[in-house]
């Protein structure tokens, strides 16, 4: 059988058809604008008809970055986006005239990891999704921990820093404000204002203007060399480790998968996240150290999570 998987992200969406061994056989992709959910659903339907033209597709599953309800059916709430207690399974099963699965972004791409990339030997991992926000998928004994409203695995609103930063959320201190690309991007701009001549190249990859850099930017300069660049995937690093040793206090995981553009900066931000680990990690001698690992399904993951969940949920 073969499903739709649909991840909406802030300015496109990504939609492809998976079989059931998580293949992704077609994707096609389109832009929206984050102030129109109704634009949004469009570009849906639209996605969905162009891709049943050509494959028979039984569910459609979707991704979308807020809390889904334990119903799967309602965006509750989205720290990034404009949707509160959206009825987006009902508005586009209408639509459709197919069953709809409504998942939380960061649940179905670590549902895909689980089922088909990096935790698919592990029973027991927690992947963060590293954008615009920190998404978390937690999965424990094999089973996805979605909470009793469906807020669970919420990783990137922990507070991690009492009075910290102000988060999209409406709090502050949320890991997400100071461990995403969004955060990575404010803090190298803000750092290249008072430190230029560690950013060279990164200033040039700018084409010589702070306000123009760029989370892929900020991983060719520390490719390249350039101090700051290396300095600022360092302290993304160490913010996820941070926050990955109070979730190993909660959750005690194998294998953490990281996801997201940053992904690409490999061990310059996973060696500083794997040591501020081991360093946090509470009763570190007597456990094994939990494995910190790049996702592999790349962009896909959530088209690949959200067609598995449509298709594991409505069975
Ligand atoms: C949202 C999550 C989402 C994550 C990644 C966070 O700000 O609260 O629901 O999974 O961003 O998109
Ligand atoms: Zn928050």
């Amino acid at each position: 059988m073969h499903a739709v998987g649909i991840d909406i992200g802030g300015t496109k969406i990504a939609a492809g058809v998976v079989d059931d061994a998580g293949t992704l056989l077609a994707t096609t992709r389109r832009d929206t604008s984050p102030e129109e959910p109704h634009a949004i659903e469009d570009a849906v339907v639209d996605a969905v008809a162009e891709l049943r033209a050509s494959f028979e597709v039984s569910a459609v599953g979707v991704a979308a970055a807020g809390f889904v309800d334990p119903g799967r059916a309602k965006v509750l709430f989205a720290a990034n986006l404009a949707w509160r207690d959206y009825p987006l399974r009902d508005v586009l099963r209408e639509r459709l005239g197919l069953d709809v699965v409504v998942e939380n972004d960061a649940n179905a791409a670590g549902w895909a990891e689980f089922r088909f990339g990096a935790g698919r030997d592990v029973q027991d991992m927690v992947m963060l999704t590293v954008g615009t926000g920190l998404g978390g998928a937690v999965v424990i004994g094999g089973r996805l921990v979605r909470g009793a409203a469906g807020a669970g695995g919420e990783v990137g609103h922990m507070r991690l820093v009492p009075a910290g930063r102000a988060c999209g959320c409406g709090h502050d201190g949320c890991w997400e404000t100071y461990a995403s690309g969004s955060a990575l991007v404010r803090e190298t701009r803000a750092a290249l204002a008072t430190d230029p001549e560690r950013a060279r190249t990164l200033l040039d990859l700018a084409g010589g203007k702070a306000k123009h850099v760029t989370g892929p930017h900020v991983t060719q300069a520390a490719r390249a060399g350039d101090p700051l660049a290396v300095e600022m995937l360092a302290d993304l690093g160490t913010w996820l480790g941070s926050g990955m040793a109070a979730l190993s206090a909660l959750l005690d995981p194998t294998t953490y998968v990281i996801g997201g553009g940053v992904g690409a900066a490999g061990d310059m931000l996973l060696g500083p996240a794997r040591a501020t680990l081991e360093e946090q990690l509470f009763a570190r001698a007597q456990r094994p150290l939990p494995q910190v690992v790049l996702a592999t399904l790349g962009n896909d993951a959530g088209i690949v999570g959200a067609a598995d969940l449509a298709r594991v949920v409505l069975d």
